[in-house]
Parts: structure tokens; sequence; C-alpha cells
């Protein structure tokens, strides 16, 4: 069996472990990325980039990539939170850009996959945490070889695959998961933005549109809730919508997809750094859909570790490590205390 030897070993290949190994190529950091052979085909979920993450975007030099991957630009969203008044959520004084981003993420995935030296990634079906020799063992269709390197990323957003096979636990806020489909695109006349959310007894739902023909709609409840088992079947989604003042006029009679389940919980990895490994992304800290924070998470902390991984290598001390982790840290606690305060309208 042979080995490979990289400065830095990225497990997964989505926003935030695709990110980070742009970041480190551009820093001529040596990287080596693991990706997971896909099985099925992901369900487009026509997410949300705040205006807010732009100027990060743009300062990453990541702006052109994430933009020519946008469905469209966003210029506010539509709610009915807590108030029985539509709120109209305007981008235009924002500063200093005035939208956002509606991505198609697979377009995006390989968009950042484009920016990579072909030779410094593997796809493969299964691979190994070697806790004795420390290295990952991969398993792909063409060899099996061991990777070595000083710093391993876990990037597998909430399967945590590697913090998993590191022992290490994690601190689960809540239980809420989501269930999305594609339907037929209806307009409504109060929703001149393409994105509306309203909050219904023991649960929310968003409707994004996806393309002129095609609207996303997701709804979210607690696991083991009986909202939550009904929102599994479509044809419960009338009964369940059914006091929602616009949420229900988005439903169809036909739906095109069948209902993809996902966890959309808050949780926060117990551990975000070691000594010789860091969690990014999803597996570090994973946010509330409602929030939007989850991209913008993914190249943030993408970001953070670029800068942390830098120095550790130079200076091969613990330090910048242990900062990257406090500072996702703090975001969390942040986070949770405004999400109580959304969420008490969720009754
Ligand atoms: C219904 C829903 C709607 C959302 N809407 C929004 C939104 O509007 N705006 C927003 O900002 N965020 C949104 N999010 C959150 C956002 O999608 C995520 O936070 C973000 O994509 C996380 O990126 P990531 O790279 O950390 O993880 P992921 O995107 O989960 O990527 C992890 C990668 O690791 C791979 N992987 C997993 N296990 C292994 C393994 N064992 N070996 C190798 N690879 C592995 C996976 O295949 C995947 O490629 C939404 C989430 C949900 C569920």
């Amino acid at each position: 069996m042979g080995s490979i030897h990289s400065d830095v070993v990225i497990i997964g290949g989505g926003i935030a472990g695709l990110c980070l190994s742009v970041l480190l190529q551009r820093k001529g950091i040596e990287y080596f990325l693991v990706t997971r052979e896909m099985q099925q085909k992901v369900m487009a979920l026509a997410e949300t980039l705040p205006p807010s993450a732009l100027a990060m975007i743009q300062q990453l030099g990541l702006r052109e990539v994430f933009e020519e991957s946008a469905l469209e630009k966003t210029l506010g969203y539509h709610s009915l939170w807590g108030s029985s008044q539509v709120q109209d959520v305007n981008f235009y004084f924002q500063h200093p850009y005035n939208y956002g981003l509606k991505l198609d993420k697979q377009l995006l995935l390989n968009k950042l996959e484009g920016c990579l030296e072909s030779h410094r990634s593997v796809e493969c079906k299964d691979w190994s945490w070697e806790e004795e020799d420390r290295c990952i063992r991969v398993n792909s269709a063409e060899k099996s070889f061991d990777l070595y390197g000083q710093i391993f990323v876990d990037a597998t957003g909430r399967k945590k695959a590697l913090l998993r096979r590191l022992g290490i636990g994690s601190t689960v806020h809540d239980q809420q998961i989501a269930f999305s489909c594609h339907l037929p695109r209806i307009r409504h006349p109060k929703i001149k933005h393409g994105v509306f959310t309203e909050v219904f007894e023991g649960g929310w739902g968003i409707v994004s549109s996806l393309d002129q023909r095609t609207n996303v709609m997701t709804l979210y409840a607690e696991k083991g809730s009986p909202q939550g088992l009904k929102m599994r079947e479509y044809d419960h989604w009338q009964t369940l919508l059914s006091e929602t003042q616009i949420l229900q006029a988005f439903l169809a009679d036909e739906v095109w997809s069948p209902v993809f389940v996902s966890a959309a919980n808050s949780i926060c990895s117990n551990e975000i750094a070691g000594s010789d490994w860091l969690a990014l992304g999803d597996a570090a800290i994973a946010f509330d859909p409602l929030s939007s924070h989850g991209i913008t998470n993914a190249v943030y902390t993408a970001w953070q570790a670029a800068e942390a991984i830098e120095e550790r290598l130079c200076s091969d001390s613990d330090f910048a490590l242990g900062v990257y982790s406090e500072k996702l840290r703090k975001i969390f606690g942040a986070y949770l205390a405004t999400r109580q305060r959304f969420h008490n309208h969720v009754v």
C-alpha cells in the first residue's frame, strides 16, 4: 500500500472543504482533499446567501465564483413571523452590497472544484482513521493508500465523519428537521421577493423560487413531534398549513419530487480543534437554516481555518488553532441567543 504526505488533509468536498482547499492552494500550502462518491443526486434547495456575506466573499476573491453560481440576485424576503402583517425585509439599504444571492449549490461546488489542481484530491467510497499511525486509509476504485498530514480537517458537515472517528461528541441544542420538496411555481400577489417564511403551530415553513417553473418548499418541526411525523408525507401538508395566512397558497395539487428529509438542528462540536486537527463548516457549528448563516459560516470558517493553519505550520504552536476554536464558540453562543428569540414564536 502506498502513502501520500501532505501538510493538510481535508475530508469532505462541500462548500467549507472546497473553500479551504482553494484558500490553502493560494497560500502555497500543500493540501489533499478526500471527497465521497455520491450515490444519489442531492435535491436543489435554492439556498440564499445574505448581502452581509458578499463583502467577505469579495475580500477572499471568491465573489466571481459565487455570482456565477447564482440562480438570481435576491433583493429581500417576506415573512409572517410573530405578527399578522407580512414583513418586507428589503435589502435596498444594505451596504456595501444591497442584494443577496440565491445559489445553485451544485454549480457552486463544481466551480470551486474547478479552481483546484486535480492531483490534490481523491474521490472514494470509503476511508478509515488509523489511530495508531494517525493517518487516513483511503480505499478508492483505483487504489488504496495511507494519507499522512500535519493537520487533518473535518469538513464533512453534519456527518462529522472524522470527529466521530476521533471520539469527539457534540452538544445538540434542538431536534429540528427539515422536509423539502419541489412544487410547480405559484406566485402570490403579496409576495414580490422570491423568498417567504411563515410560522405556524408546531413548525415553520419557507418557500423559495428555484427557477421560472419551480418553487422549493421546506417545512420544519421538531423530530418526533406530531407535526414532524406528518411532514414526511406531502398528502398531509394541506392540513398542516391550513391555519397559515399565506404559505398554504403555495401548495400545488402535484408535487414534483419526493419529500427530502434533512437535519436542521443547532449543534456544536464539543471540541473544534486539537493539536493536529480541526473542524469547519457544519462539522464544527451548525445553525438553524432560518438564520441563513450556513453557507456564510462554511466560507468564514474556511477562511479562519486557512489563517490558523498557516500560523500553526509556521510556528509549530497550537495557539492559532485554540484561537480559531474560541472564535467559533463565541459565534455559536451569540447565535443561540438570537435563535431563542425567534423560536419563541414556534409554539
Ligand atoms: C433545508 C436546508 C436549507 C438550508 N438553507 C440555507 C440557506 O438558505 N442559506 C444558507 O446559508 N444555508 C442554508 N442551509 C445550510 C447550508 O446548506 C449548510 O450550512 C452548508 O452547506 C454547510 O456546508 P459544509 O461544507 O459545512 O457541509 P456540507 O454541505 O454538508 O458538506 C459536507 C461534505 O462532506 C461530504 N461527506 C460527508 N461524509 C463524508 C465522509 N464520510 N467522507 C468524505 N466526505 C464526506 C458530503 O458528501 C459533503 O460533500 C440549509 C440547510 C438545510 C438542511
